[in-house]
């Protein structure tokens, strides 16, 4: 099933230095170990494994995703040795892999571990091999079901995943589960480091500090699990900053990183060449923007950017939204659309429009755009493309949304009028139909968010107003759970999302889809 690699024994000799070329900075250089400059390249340590086009992780003949994390084994992959078994002196890190962690890092390519250990084992491994590490999962459990875990904290997909481990059986073990995922030995990673998977298309900022972010992103998410109050709250509290701004020629690199990069909120569904973002800045009918984003906790730099067309029609049109998942769930992208609404409110647009492809993968854009009351209609289907696409509307009519007061952006006053728009929820509480799927879907929303109060939500409260304030990323798991719970794929059969209006749309629904 697996390709046949032998397990390396403990105390193997090191053998990064020999697949060490003295290098260059590019993307896509060979490995090198940290203090191994200058050496001449020697002969490979072993043979170099065949790309494993037969090994059960590429055998689907997946398109494969640029890898965004690599999860780590930590016996005998990180370490040369088994932590639990050396005594008082734990084995040191291997150094071809310590150079690759480093290697892969100056790319933007995040670090995880998942070992089957005491969580000692995991700080350990970091301070061998110096690298940081941005999700640690430490059990006995199945490595498939960390690797679950570890994407949905990082909120990405498996499918942007590699996964080195020694032991055979746990390749195959997440090779079966999650084909998708790009599957190594230990000994397969200096040559895999070339292939395109790995392969930064340009390495910005944003991409160095990515592992930074991310170590700010678990203390955020703590601190936010600690806060007492609203999601809008903790944003204010933790001193949020959302900065939109017109894009420069400096930009360029940026905005082609998160076009080949974004999935979840890119309503392009494809990457878009440096050249088309120049020429987009440069046009005179045209504008793009920029999304900048801080706060207490960490500066994330450019996590967005929106290209919008002006129309003789009176339509504002916009042609490529992206957004990266780092700023999911801290009201980015709903601010960015409320601030787009009402800049074409102000230039006079009657409407603003969204072409957005539909992909699975991007539910959590199509959640945003329902968020923010954006709804395709029949007439909106795009022809004829390779892929299945919709152009969400909406009027520039009043009420126009509101921006919360930490967002500064072109055309609004240095403090906006801040809180949610919508309305607080008139419950007529009629007799809804599925009474034991509302009671459900209570508990999920209140599991999801934490929010204790939410277990008593009426069936009518609306779910993006300001009780519940749905967003993109509870949106996403309250679908993913009423899929898991309901077999009910909502978001494959209702493009504008309108069943999440209320818990009561929700239920009815379900039921309506033979869920139960
Ligand atoms: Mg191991």
């Amino acid at each position: 099933m697996t390709e046949a690699t032998t397990p390396q024994p403990p105390g193997r000799t090191p053998h990064g230095a020999s697949q060490r070329a003295s290098g260059t900075t590019q993307p896509q250089a060979p490995l090198r170990c940290p203090g191994g400059e200058g050496q001449p390249p020697a002969p490979p340590f072993r043979a170099p494994p065949a790309r494993p086009s037969e090994a059960p992780a590429r055998a689907a003949d997946v398109a494969r995703r640029l890898v965004k994390c690599v999860v780590w084994d930590i016996d005998n992959t990180l370490l040369d040795g088994v932590y639990l078994e050396s005594g008082d002196t734990p084995p040191a890190a291997n150094p071809a892999m310590a150079g690759a962690l480093s290697d892969l890092a100056s790319r933007g390519i995040l670090h995880a571990i998942a070992s089957k250990n005491p969580p000692q084992a995991a700080a350990y491994a970091a301070a061998a091999t110096g690298a940081s590490f941005a999700a640690v999962e430490c059990g006995w459990g199945a490595k498939s079901g960390a690797l679950a875990r570890i994407a949905a904290e990082l909120a990405i997909g498996t499918d942007t995943l590699a996964f080195v481990d020694d032991d055979p059986y746990e390749r195959a073990e997440v090779g079966a589960e999650f084909p998708e995922v790009l599957v190594l030995a230990p000994d397969e990673v200096a040559e895999a480091a070339g292939w395109p998977e790995f392969g930064a298309v340009v390495v910005t900022d944003e991409a160095r500090r990515r592992g930074e972010m991310y170590a700010a992103r678990r203390h955020r998410r703590a601190a936010e699990r600690a806060f007492g109050g609203s999601r809008e709250e903790f944003l204010a509290s933790a001193g949020t900053q959302v900065t939109i701004a017109a894009a420069t020629m400096a930009d360029v690199p940026r905005l082609h990183e998160l076009a080949a990069r974004t999935r979840q909120f890119n309503s392009a569904g494809r990457a878009v060449a440096e050249a088309e973002l120049a020429a987009m800045i440069t046009a005179p009918d045209t504008d793009v923007v920029t999304v900048r984003l801080r706060d207490a906790f960490g500066d994330d730099g450019i996590v967005g950017a929106c290209v919008t067309s002006h129309d003789p029609d009176g339509t504002w049109t916009v042609r490529l939204l992206m957004m990266s998942c780092r700023a999911m769930g801290r009201g980015v992208i709903g601010a960015l659309l409320a601030w787009v609404t009402r800049s074409a409110a102000r230039a006079g647009a009657r409407e603003v429009a969204v072409r957005c492809v539909l992909t699975e993968r991007n539910v959590p854009l199509r959640l945003a755009l329902t968020g923010a009351g954006f709804r395709a209609g029949p007439r909106d289907g795009v022809q004829g493309g390779e892929e299945a696409g919709a152009v969400f509307r909406r009027g520039t009519g009043v009420p126009l949304p509101a921006l919360p007061a930490w967002v500064q952006a072109p055309g609004e006053p240095e403090q906006a009028g801040g809180g949610a728009a919508g309305p607080a929820g008139a419950d007529p509480d009629p007799a809804w139909p599925a009474g034991e799927v509302i009671g459900e879907l209570r508990q999920i929303l209140a599991g999801l968010t934490g929010r204790d109060e939410l277990a008593g939500l009426s069936a009518g409260t609306p779910l993006f107003g300001e009780a519940v304030a749905l967003d993109s990323l509870t949106g996403t798991l309250l679908l993913r759970e009423v899929e898991r719970r309901f077999g009910v794929d909502v978001a494959g059969t209702d493009l504008n999302l309108d069943a999440l209006a209320t818990l009561g749309t929700l239920a009815a629904f379900i039921a309506g889809q033979g869920g139960s």
